[in-house]
């Protein structure tokens, strides 16, 4: 926690102002603030955005560092999950060392909180747990790293997942994770009884990823609630992708999405091209919680993306049809300080009193700033300087 005067920035491309962080917090924004003995930086008259939020990420699965892989994997996702448990233990991955790289790299493009899944199977048992954790304690004051225990391989159909998923809790995890309790497992009230029952043992969140559409993912997502309401977890609960509110019958999505804003329950889109996604019109007049994430990028699921959430912005904006500069505000907030609140970080925003992470763009407005998406010149955690033009002050290992 540091104190850090920023003169001559624009906050979200409105008038230049200066901006006072002490004790890591934003405690005055205004024109001609002084304040001794406290470390200065210029703004440039650039804009000031919040510290940029990715809440949905694999930080255990990045092969930055490692020659381009070519990705010849099949189609269906149990493909992908094979291949990949194949390369880990081929390539004798490091996850801390491959955290520290994605997480590095994500502070340079402006990133000051990230929700990271990692996996938790019965191959590896608690290894990635261990090395991510690792990172978080090397990059505190850096990055804010919270940790999601993923069973990416299944819980039911592989048995000893569950009690190394209670074990990864006990080791420090922050929520419990879950995988398309019916495609996955074929076994929806197994899956979904044993992740809410390690929750409610430790007192922790959810976070799901539903991948399923239409009916199925429609069935996942009331089976979701049921349990909701019966264990009184409003607003622990978050489910990730959701692709099934992105089907077309919009009668049957908004029943959903209205019971998703009914029941607190946070919805993280990775906005892919590819397939069809939550609306971020329809979840925020809705009133639903909404955040966005780069997913995993540079592993063996697929070649795209490279940490920028300002470019994520721009994905999302175009995946929903975002055109007017009001619009792309909305889409930058959902990756700063709406997705903050999405994971339950209520302070993270550019006003007094918020979490002094300002990130100094360039741009004339918002809107250039989201679709150029240039080097970001400066980036701050909690009044510490942890970027300069684009790149991390700590040195990748
Ligand atoms: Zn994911």
């Amino acid at each position: 926690m540091t104190d850090l005067l920023i003169t001559n920035a624009r906050p979200m491309g409105g008038a230049a102002v200066d901006i006072l962080i002490k004790d890591g917090v934003i405690t005055a924004i205004g024109r001609g603030l002084s304040a001794e003995n406290i470390p200065v930086e210029d703004g440039g008259g650039r804009i000031a955005i919040p510290g940029l939020v990715d809440a949905h990420t694999h930080l255990d699965k990045s092969l930055l560092g490692y020659p381009w892989y070519v990705n010849e994997v099949g189609p269906r996702l149990i493909d992908k999950i094979d291949n990949e448990r194949k390369v880990k233990r081929e390539y004798g991955l490091d996850v801390h060392v491959q955290s520290m790289r994605q997480s590095l790299q994500s502070v340079g493009y402006g990133t000051t909180l990230i929700r990271t899944h990692v996996d938790i199977d019965t191959d590896q048992g608690l290894a990635a747990l261990e090395g991510v954790t690792e990172t978080r304690r090397q990059l505190a004051g850096v990055v804010e790293i919270e940790i999601v225990a993923f069973p990416q391989s299944g819980l039911m159909r592989r048995p000893g997942t569950a009690e190394l998923l209670d074990k990864a809790m006990a080791m420090g995890a922050d929520l419990v994770g879950g995988l398309d309790p019916c495609g996955m497992d074929r076994d929806p009230k197994a899956h979904l009884d044993t992740i809410f029952t390690i929750a409610e043992k430790y007192g922790k969140g959810i976070d799901i990823h539903l991948h399923e559409g239409g009916a199925l993912g429609t069935f996942s997502m009331e089976m979701t609630f049921e349990r909701i309401r019966a264990l009184s977890m409003q607003g622990k609960v978050a489910v990730s992708h959701a692709f099934c509110l992105g089907d077309p019958d919009w009668n049957a999505t908004q029943a959903l999405i209205d019971t998703c804003a009914e029941l607190d329950v946070p919805i993280l889109t990775t906005a892919p091209p590819s397939r069809e996604v939550p609306s971020l019109r329809r979840l925020r007049s809705a009133g639903v919680r909404f955040g966005a994430g780069i997913d995993g990028f540079r592993d063996t699921w697929g070649p795209y993306g490279n940490g920028d959430m300002l470019e994520r912005a721009m994905l999302l904006g175009m995946k929903n049809n975002l055109r007017r500069d009001d619009e792309l505000l909305m889409a930058l907030d959902v990756c700063t300080t709406g997705g903050a609140i999405a994971m339950d970080r209520h302070a993270h925003a550019l006003e007094v009193g918020g979490r002094g992470d300002v990130v100094i763009v360039e741009g004339e407005s918002v809107g250039e700033a989201i679709v150029t998406h240039q080097p970001r010149k400066l980036v701050v955690t909690a009044g510490n300087v942890v970027a300069r033009d684009g790149a991390s002050l700590r040195a990748r290992p």
